[in-house]
Protein backbone atom coordinates (compact mmCIF):
# COMPACT_ATOMS: atom_id res chain seq x y z
CA UNK A 1 0.00 0.00 0.00
CA UNK A 2 1.06 3.27 -0.61
CA UNK A 3 2.56 5.25 2.78
CA UNK A 4 -0.18 7.65 2.20
CA UNK A 5 -2.89 5.71 3.29
CA UNK A 6 -1.29 4.90 6.35
CA UNK A 7 -1.09 8.29 6.88
CA UNK A 8 -4.71 9.44 6.31
CA UNK A 9 -5.49 6.57 8.31
CA UNK A 10 -3.71 7.92 11.25
CA UNK A 11 -5.51 11.58 10.62
CA UNK A 12 -8.78 9.58 10.69
CA UNK A 13 -7.89 7.69 14.08
CA UNK A 14 -6.64 10.73 15.96
CA UNK A 15 -9.49 12.33 15.18
CA UNK A 16 -11.87 9.54 16.43
CA UNK A 17 -9.93 9.78 19.62
CA UNK A 18 -10.15 13.57 20.14
CA UNK A 19 -14.28 12.85 19.58
CA UNK A 20 -14.24 14.96 16.29
CA UNK A 21 -15.05 12.28 14.19
CA UNK A 22 -18.58 13.22 12.74
CA UNK A 23 -20.90 10.12 12.06
CA UNK A 24 -23.97 10.65 9.98
CA UNK A 25 -27.00 9.84 10.32
CA UNK A 26 -29.20 8.08 7.47
CA UNK A 27 -32.28 9.79 7.05
CA UNK A 28 -35.01 7.74 5.82
CA UNK A 29 -37.92 10.50 5.01
CA UNK A 30 -38.49 13.85 3.75
CA UNK A 31 -37.02 16.90 5.70
CA UNK A 32 -39.18 18.48 8.72
CA UNK A 33 -39.65 18.79 12.36
CA UNK A 34 -40.60 15.11 12.46
CA UNK A 35 -37.98 12.88 10.82
CA UNK A 36 -37.09 9.25 10.54
CA UNK A 37 -33.09 8.07 10.75
CA UNK A 38 -31.51 4.45 10.14
CA UNK A 39 -29.69 4.48 13.07
CA UNK A 40 -32.16 6.69 15.53
CA UNK A 41 -35.68 5.63 14.48
CA UNK A 42 -38.15 8.27 14.57
CA UNK A 43 -37.08 11.86 16.04
CA UNK A 44 -38.10 15.46 16.55
CA UNK A 45 -35.33 17.33 14.56
CA UNK A 46 -33.90 20.55 16.43
CA UNK A 47 -31.01 20.51 13.74
CA UNK A 48 -31.91 21.58 10.31
CA UNK A 49 -31.83 25.27 8.82
CA UNK A 50 -35.12 24.75 7.74
CA UNK A 51 -35.96 28.07 9.73
CA UNK A 52 -39.17 28.60 8.16
CA UNK A 53 -40.23 24.98 7.54
CA UNK A 54 -40.22 24.94 3.72
CA UNK A 55 -37.32 22.37 2.97
CA UNK A 56 -39.34 18.93 2.69
CA UNK A 57 -42.78 20.76 2.12
CA UNK A 58 -45.30 19.58 -0.64
CA UNK A 59 -45.66 23.13 -2.19
CA UNK A 60 -42.08 23.00 -3.32
CA UNK A 61 -42.30 19.87 -4.17
CA UNK A 62 -44.65 20.59 -6.43
CA UNK A 63 -43.12 23.91 -8.04
CA UNK A 64 -39.69 22.12 -8.37
CA UNK A 65 -41.55 19.08 -10.75
CA UNK A 66 -43.43 22.09 -12.58
CA UNK A 67 -39.98 23.42 -13.01
CA UNK A 68 -38.95 19.81 -14.01
CA UNK A 69 -41.27 19.98 -16.70
CA UNK A 70 -40.92 23.40 -17.74
CA UNK A 71 -37.09 23.82 -18.00
CA UNK A 72 -35.71 20.20 -17.95
CA UNK A 73 -33.55 18.28 -15.76
CA UNK A 74 -30.19 20.29 -16.30
CA UNK A 75 -27.85 22.42 -19.17
CA UNK A 76 -24.79 20.67 -19.58
CA UNK A 77 -23.47 23.70 -19.58
CA UNK A 78 -21.79 27.01 -17.26
CA UNK A 79 -24.19 29.88 -17.31
CA UNK A 80 -22.29 31.86 -20.08
CA UNK A 81 -22.00 29.11 -23.02
CA UNK A 82 -25.20 27.86 -23.13
CA UNK A 83 -26.69 27.53 -19.37
CA UNK A 84 -28.85 30.33 -18.49
CA UNK A 85 -32.55 29.90 -18.91
CA UNK A 86 -35.31 32.98 -18.30
CA UNK A 87 -35.83 31.08 -15.00
CA UNK A 88 -32.50 31.97 -14.22
CA UNK A 89 -32.71 35.51 -14.94
CA UNK A 90 -36.04 35.70 -13.22
CA UNK A 91 -34.68 34.27 -9.72
CA UNK A 92 -31.94 36.64 -10.24
CA UNK A 93 -34.91 39.81 -11.04
CA UNK A 94 -36.75 38.44 -7.88
CA UNK A 95 -33.71 38.08 -5.80
CA UNK A 96 -32.78 42.04 -6.30
CA UNK A 97 -35.78 43.25 -5.97
CA UNK A 98 -36.94 41.17 -2.36
CA UNK A 99 -33.73 42.24 -1.20
CA UNK A 100 -33.81 46.01 -2.58
CA UNK A 101 -30.70 45.60 -4.57
CA UNK A 102 -29.92 46.43 -8.07
CA UNK A 103 -28.80 42.90 -9.51
CA UNK A 104 -28.25 39.84 -8.72
CA UNK A 105 -26.09 36.44 -9.72
CA UNK A 106 -26.92 32.95 -9.35
CA UNK A 107 -24.28 30.54 -8.03
CA UNK A 108 -24.40 26.93 -7.61
CA UNK A 109 -24.02 27.36 -3.49
CA UNK A 110 -22.97 30.24 -1.36
CA UNK A 111 -19.85 28.63 -0.27
CA UNK A 112 -19.13 29.25 -4.20
CA UNK A 113 -20.62 32.88 -4.19
CA UNK A 114 -17.96 34.06 -1.35
CA UNK A 115 -15.37 31.80 -2.57
CA UNK A 116 -16.11 33.85 -5.80
CA UNK A 117 -16.18 37.43 -5.04
CA UNK A 118 -12.98 38.58 -3.74
CA UNK A 119 -10.33 37.58 -5.71
CA UNK A 120 -12.68 39.06 -8.27
CA UNK A 121 -13.26 42.42 -7.14
CA UNK A 122 -10.04 43.20 -5.05
CA UNK A 123 -6.32 42.88 -6.15
CA UNK A 124 -2.90 43.23 -4.50
CA UNK A 125 -3.65 47.27 -3.63
CA UNK A 126 -6.87 46.75 -1.78
CA UNK A 127 -7.69 45.58 1.82
CA UNK A 128 -10.50 43.30 3.00
CA UNK A 129 -11.18 43.27 6.92
CA UNK A 130 -13.30 40.57 8.01
CA UNK A 131 -14.79 39.80 11.37
CA UNK A 132 -13.23 36.78 13.20
CA UNK A 133 -16.34 34.69 13.23
CA UNK A 134 -17.30 34.41 9.55
CA UNK A 135 -18.08 31.27 8.00
CA UNK A 136 -15.33 29.59 6.06
CA UNK A 137 -16.24 29.87 3.23
CA UNK A 138 -15.65 34.01 3.41
CA UNK A 139 -11.90 33.07 5.15
CA UNK A 140 -11.24 30.35 1.74
CA UNK A 141 -12.42 33.24 -0.37
CA UNK A 142 -10.09 35.76 1.14
CA UNK A 143 -7.24 33.63 1.31
CA UNK A 144 -7.43 33.44 -2.56
CA UNK A 145 -7.57 36.93 -2.99
CA UNK A 146 -4.22 38.92 -2.47
CA UNK A 147 -5.75 41.72 -1.11
CA UNK A 148 -4.30 43.11 2.24
CA UNK A 149 -5.57 41.09 4.65
CA UNK A 150 -7.43 42.82 8.12
CA UNK A 151 -8.99 40.47 11.13
CA UNK A 152 -11.00 42.13 13.94
CA UNK A 153 -12.53 40.56 17.35
CA UNK A 154 -15.96 39.27 16.90
CA UNK A 155 -18.73 42.53 15.94
CA UNK A 156 -15.58 44.76 17.94
CA UNK A 157 -15.98 48.09 16.50
CA UNK A 158 -12.98 49.40 17.69
CA UNK A 159 -10.91 46.84 16.37
CA UNK A 160 -12.46 47.54 12.94
CA UNK A 161 -11.64 50.78 12.95
CA UNK A 162 -7.98 50.38 13.81
CA UNK A 163 -7.77 48.15 10.91
CA UNK A 164 -9.79 50.61 8.79
CA UNK A 165 -7.10 53.90 9.71
CA UNK A 166 -4.17 50.85 8.84
CA UNK A 167 -5.97 50.19 5.94
CA UNK A 168 -6.31 54.38 4.26
CA UNK A 169 -4.34 54.08 1.67
CA UNK A 170 -5.69 50.63 0.24
CA UNK A 171 -7.41 51.48 -2.87
CA UNK A 172 -10.30 49.29 -2.16
CA UNK A 173 -11.72 48.70 1.45
CA UNK A 174 -14.01 45.88 1.93
CA UNK A 175 -15.19 44.84 5.32
CA UNK A 176 -17.14 41.98 5.28
CA UNK A 177 -19.18 39.69 8.03
CA UNK A 178 -21.41 37.11 8.59
CA UNK A 179 -24.94 38.49 9.30
CA UNK A 180 -25.84 35.77 11.73
CA UNK A 181 -23.14 34.24 13.64
CA UNK A 182 -24.00 30.79 13.53
CA UNK A 183 -22.37 28.81 16.14
CA UNK A 184 -23.93 31.81 18.14
CA UNK A 185 -26.95 33.23 16.74
CA UNK A 186 -25.86 36.90 17.39
CA UNK A 187 -26.36 39.52 14.55
CA UNK A 188 -23.83 41.69 13.51
CA UNK A 189 -23.36 44.85 14.59
CA UNK A 190 -24.60 46.43 10.90
CA UNK A 191 -25.04 49.94 12.06
CA UNK A 192 -21.92 50.25 13.89
CA UNK A 193 -20.24 48.91 10.02
CA UNK A 194 -21.91 50.82 8.58
CA UNK A 195 -21.38 53.92 10.29
CA UNK A 196 -17.11 53.34 10.32
CA UNK A 197 -17.57 52.30 6.44
CA UNK A 198 -19.17 55.63 5.56
CA UNK A 199 -16.83 57.24 7.50
CA UNK A 200 -13.55 55.94 6.17
CA UNK A 201 -14.87 55.07 2.48
CA UNK A 202 -15.10 51.04 2.86
CA UNK A 203 -18.02 48.92 1.07
CA UNK A 204 -19.92 46.62 3.13
CA UNK A 205 -20.21 42.97 3.06
CA UNK A 206 -22.98 41.01 4.65
CA UNK A 207 -23.26 37.07 4.34
CA UNK A 208 -26.98 36.64 5.21
CA UNK A 209 -27.23 32.66 4.80
CA UNK A 210 -28.68 32.16 8.55
CA UNK A 211 -30.96 35.22 8.05
CA UNK A 212 -32.52 35.59 4.58
CA UNK A 213 -36.22 35.33 4.98
CA UNK A 214 -36.75 35.15 8.31
CA UNK A 215 -34.55 37.84 9.94
CA UNK A 216 -36.23 41.47 9.82
CA UNK A 217 -40.18 42.38 9.85
CA UNK A 218 -40.24 41.14 6.11
CA UNK A 219 -37.34 38.62 6.22
CA UNK A 220 -35.16 40.65 4.16
CA UNK A 221 -32.44 39.90 6.83
CA UNK A 222 -29.91 41.80 8.89
CA UNK A 223 -29.70 44.87 6.85
CA UNK A 224 -33.87 45.19 7.25
CA UNK A 225 -33.48 44.44 11.46
CA UNK A 226 -30.48 46.52 11.86
CA UNK A 227 -31.99 49.55 10.33
CA UNK A 228 -29.08 49.38 7.59
CA UNK A 229 -30.98 48.94 3.88
CA UNK A 230 -29.23 50.73 0.84
CA UNK A 231 -26.15 50.95 3.03
CA UNK A 232 -24.69 47.19 2.38
CA UNK A 233 -22.77 46.72 -0.85
CA UNK A 234 -22.98 43.45 -0.86
CA UNK A 235 -25.36 40.62 0.17
CA UNK A 236 -25.08 37.15 -0.30
CA UNK A 237 -26.70 34.36 0.86
CA UNK A 238 -27.97 30.61 0.61
CA UNK A 239 -30.90 29.06 -1.20
CA UNK A 240 -29.99 25.70 1.06
CA UNK A 241 -31.47 27.13 4.46
CA UNK A 242 -34.91 28.78 4.76
CA UNK A 243 -34.85 29.47 1.22
CA UNK A 244 -36.20 25.97 0.56
CA UNK A 245 -33.27 24.10 1.48
CA UNK A 246 -32.28 22.34 -1.63
CA UNK A 247 -29.02 24.24 -2.86
CA UNK A 248 -28.11 27.70 -4.84
CA UNK A 249 -26.14 31.06 -3.44
CA UNK A 250 -26.48 34.33 -4.90
CA UNK A 251 -24.71 37.52 -4.47
CA UNK A 252 -27.32 40.81 -4.45
CA UNK A 253 -24.97 43.62 -5.24
CA UNK A 254 -24.92 47.10 -7.31
CA UNK A 255 -24.61 46.78 -11.34
CA UNK A 256 -21.44 46.89 -11.38
CA UNK A 257 -20.79 44.83 -8.81
CA UNK A 258 -22.53 41.94 -10.26
CA UNK A 259 -21.33 42.08 -13.86
CA UNK A 260 -17.72 42.36 -12.82
CA UNK A 261 -18.56 39.05 -11.23
CA UNK A 262 -20.39 38.03 -14.04
CA UNK A 263 -17.59 38.57 -15.88
CA UNK A 264 -14.60 37.59 -14.06
CA UNK A 265 -15.66 35.47 -10.74
CA UNK A 266 -14.45 31.92 -11.44
CA UNK A 267 -16.65 29.77 -9.48
CA UNK A 268 -19.42 31.78 -11.51
CA UNK A 269 -17.53 31.01 -14.75
CA UNK A 270 -16.36 27.70 -14.37
CA UNK A 271 -18.86 25.57 -12.51
CA UNK A 272 -22.49 24.20 -13.83
CA UNK A 273 -25.28 26.32 -13.65
CA UNK A 274 -27.99 26.01 -11.22
CA UNK A 275 -30.72 23.28 -11.78
CA UNK A 276 -33.78 24.87 -13.47
CA UNK A 277 -36.21 22.87 -11.08
CA UNK A 278 -34.51 24.71 -8.17
CA UNK A 279 -34.42 27.98 -9.80
CA UNK A 280 -38.18 27.44 -10.61
CA UNK A 281 -38.72 26.78 -6.93
CA UNK A 282 -37.05 29.69 -5.42
CA UNK A 283 -39.16 31.65 -7.34
CA UNK A 284 -41.89 30.06 -5.57
CA UNK A 285 -40.16 30.35 -1.98
CA UNK A 286 -39.64 33.81 -2.86
CA UNK A 287 -43.45 34.36 -3.71
CA UNK A 288 -44.57 32.25 -0.13
CA UNK A 289 -42.13 34.47 2.29
CA UNK A 290 -44.12 37.88 0.72
CA UNK A 291 -47.58 36.39 1.65
CA UNK A 292 -46.79 33.85 4.28
CA UNK A 293 -45.96 36.16 7.35
CA UNK A 294 -47.10 34.11 9.41
CA UNK A 295 -44.08 31.69 8.97
CA UNK A 296 -42.16 34.12 10.56
CA UNK A 297 -44.14 35.24 13.33
CA UNK A 298 -44.74 31.62 14.09
CA UNK A 299 -40.97 30.99 14.08
CA UNK A 300 -39.93 34.28 16.21
CA UNK A 301 -42.86 33.00 18.85
CA UNK A 302 -41.47 29.39 19.21
CA UNK A 303 -38.11 31.34 19.57
CA UNK A 304 -39.32 33.51 21.93
CA UNK A 305 -41.20 30.33 23.97
CA UNK A 306 -38.33 27.82 24.18
CA UNK A 307 -35.82 30.69 24.99
CA UNK A 308 -37.77 32.11 27.95
CA UNK A 309 -38.31 28.11 28.79
CA UNK A 310 -34.70 27.16 28.70
CA UNK A 311 -33.71 30.49 30.84
CA UNK A 312 -36.52 29.21 33.71
CA UNK A 313 -34.61 26.04 33.67
CA UNK A 314 -31.66 28.00 34.78
CA UNK A 315 -29.87 26.97 31.57
CA UNK A 316 -26.74 29.26 30.01
CA UNK A 317 -27.63 30.41 26.86
CA UNK A 318 -26.14 32.78 24.36
CA UNK A 319 -28.89 35.83 24.69
CA UNK A 320 -30.70 37.26 21.02
CA UNK A 321 -33.82 37.14 19.31
CA UNK A 322 -32.19 34.06 16.60
CA UNK A 323 -33.71 30.96 16.17
CA UNK A 324 -30.49 29.45 16.48
CA UNK A 325 -29.99 28.66 20.23
CA UNK A 326 -26.69 27.84 21.60
CA UNK A 327 -27.22 26.64 25.13
CA UNK A 328 -23.72 26.06 26.82
CA UNK A 329 -22.58 22.78 28.53
CA UNK A 330 -18.73 24.43 28.52
CA UNK A 331 -17.18 20.71 28.65
CA UNK A 332 -16.86 19.00 25.37
CA UNK A 333 -17.63 15.82 26.94
CA UNK A 334 -20.37 17.33 28.84
CA UNK A 335 -21.74 18.70 25.67
CA UNK A 336 -21.34 15.34 23.76
CA UNK A 337 -23.06 13.69 26.29
CA UNK A 338 -25.93 15.40 26.68
CA UNK A 339 -26.63 15.59 22.72
CA UNK A 340 -26.56 11.66 23.28
CA UNK A 341 -28.86 11.66 25.74
CA UNK A 342 -31.22 13.99 23.83
CA UNK A 343 -31.31 11.41 20.54
CA UNK A 344 -32.02 8.75 22.99
CA UNK A 345 -34.91 10.20 23.73
CA UNK A 346 -35.95 11.42 20.33
CA UNK A 347 -34.74 14.56 20.18
CA UNK A 348 -32.17 15.34 17.47
CA UNK A 349 -29.59 18.01 18.10
CA UNK A 350 -25.82 18.09 17.89
CA UNK A 351 -23.11 19.52 20.29
CA UNK A 352 -20.50 21.55 19.06
CA UNK A 353 -16.96 21.48 20.56
CA UNK A 354 -13.70 23.17 20.11
CA UNK A 355 -12.18 23.94 17.38
CA UNK A 356 -15.49 24.83 16.34
CA UNK A 357 -15.76 27.05 19.07
CA UNK A 358 -13.72 28.38 21.56
CA UNK A 359 -12.51 25.74 24.26
CA UNK A 360 -14.53 25.88 27.33
CA UNK A 361 -17.30 26.93 25.37
CA UNK A 362 -18.73 23.45 24.08
CA UNK A 363 -22.35 23.60 23.25
CA UNK A 364 -25.87 22.00 22.02
CA UNK A 365 -27.07 24.31 19.24
CA UNK A 366 -31.10 24.29 19.10
CA UNK A 367 -32.27 25.49 15.74
CA UNK A 368 -35.99 26.44 15.80
CA UNK A 369 -38.37 26.16 12.81
CA UNK A 370 -41.75 27.19 12.07
CA UNK A 371 -42.38 23.95 11.26
CA UNK A 372 -42.24 23.15 15.14
CA UNK A 373 -45.94 22.84 16.86
CA UNK A 374 -45.74 24.22 20.47
CA UNK A 375 -46.01 20.13 21.30
CA UNK A 376 -42.73 19.35 19.87
CA UNK A 377 -40.90 22.41 21.63
CA UNK A 378 -42.07 21.09 25.13
CA UNK A 379 -40.76 17.35 24.41
CA UNK A 380 -37.04 19.24 23.28
CA UNK A 381 -38.08 21.36 26.67
CA UNK A 382 -38.46 18.51 28.46
CA UNK A 383 -35.13 16.88 27.62
CA UNK A 384 -33.45 19.39 28.39
CA UNK A 385 -35.45 19.70 31.77
CA UNK A 386 -33.68 16.64 32.76
CA UNK A 387 -30.27 17.50 31.72
CA UNK A 388 -30.76 20.84 33.97
CA UNK A 389 -31.18 18.87 36.67
C1 LIG B 1 -24.47 27.74 5.19
C2 LIG B 1 -23.62 28.92 4.97
C3 LIG B 1 -22.89 29.08 3.80
C4 LIG B 1 -22.83 28.02 2.74
O1 LIG B 1 -23.99 28.00 1.99
P1 LIG B 1 -24.16 26.84 0.88
O2 LIG B 1 -25.13 27.40 -0.08
O3 LIG B 1 -24.62 25.64 1.61
O4 LIG B 1 -22.83 26.65 0.27
C5 LIG B 1 -22.15 30.24 3.64
N1 LIG B 1 -22.13 31.20 4.58
C6 LIG B 1 -22.81 31.07 5.73
C7 LIG B 1 -22.75 32.17 6.76
C8 LIG B 1 -23.56 29.93 5.97
O5 LIG B 1 -24.21 29.79 7.12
Amino acid sequence: MKTAYGQFQSVLEQLKADGLYKEEQGILTRQGSQIETEEGGSCLNFCANNYLGLAGSEELVDAAKEGLDRWGYGLSSVRFICGTQQVHRQLERSLADFFGMEDAILYSSCFDANGGIFECLLKDDCAVISDELNHASSIDGIRLCKAKKYRYKNNNMEELEKCLQEAQDARIRLIVTDGVFSMDGILADLAGICQLADQYDALVMVDDSHAAGFVGENGRGTPEACGVEGRVDILTGTLGKALGGASGGYVCAGRPIVDMLRQQSRPYLFSNTLAPSIAAASLRVLEIVKKDGWRREKLQENTRYFREELRKMGLDIIESTHPIVAVLFYEAEKANQAAEAMMKQGIYVRSFVYPVVPKGKARIRVQLSAAHSREDLDRALEAFRQLAQ
